[in-house]
């Protein structure tokens, strides 16, 4: 069985792991550089990007997430998470840092204070029914290099069409919060990646 950490420096931990539990593999909470080099994955979690790249460096993490992600550990960011392994942001605060890995940039809080917080059903590459997507002051992304695919976009309002989801080798990442609602299909297409390492 595969070890998969989770983040664990701010935001939505708890809801990761219990989503991965579901999964059957083992599961691990990552605030050590000891805890990350156990890892076989990691799911960057959802939060607060500026405070989560700012502990990450007084924890002494950032660089060996730098590492593994490029070594090519695979990783999952979720909202926040998604920002941390963009290679470019936009809307972040000035001088914001990254994990960095996925050739994409990211608009941080997209969709605006009309719509901070909004669900969806929408249709996920690789599933075969809808998720239920739940964005909470999320980004989307603005552009994608060429390696990367698109998982999923926003159907229908004022952001129709945007990307929400994507994967490039071993990084997925996706706007919304596939942890909260019970439903472990996107963890589960994740573990499938981590399985392919
Ligand atoms: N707006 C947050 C940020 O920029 C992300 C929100 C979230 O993860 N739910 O980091």
């Amino acid at each position: 069985t595969p070890t998969i950490g989770v983040l664990a420096l701010q935001g939505d931990v708890r809801e990761h792991l219990q989503t991965l539990d579901t999964l059957g593999v083992a599961t691990l909470s990552v605030r050590r550089p000891e805890e990350l080099a156990r890892c076989d994955g990691l799911v960057l979690p959802g939060g607060e990007s500026t405070t989560i790249i700012r502990l990450a460096r007084i924890f002494d993490l950032l660089e060996p997430l730098r590492d593994r992600v490029a070594a090519g550990m695979p990783a999952f960011g979720t909202c926040a998470g998604m920002i941390l392994l963009a290679d470019r942001i936009e809307g972040g605060v000035e001088g914001q840092e990254t994990v960095g890995g996925l050739d994409v940039t990211v608009r941080r809080n997209a969709f605006g204070r009309q719509v901070d917080s909004f669900e969806e059903d929408l249709h996920v590459a690789g599933l075969d029914d809808p998720v239920h997507a739940v964005f909470i002051r999320a980004p989307w992304v603005e552009e994608v290099g060429p390696g990367v695919e698109v998982l999923a976009r926003v159907e229908g309002g004022p952001a129709d069409g945007r990307i929400v989801g994507v994967r490039e080798g071993h990084l997925m990442a996706t706007s919304f919060h596939p942890e909260v609602g019970g439903d472990a299909r996107v963890h589960g297409l994740f573990v499938d990646l981590v399985g392919r390492g």
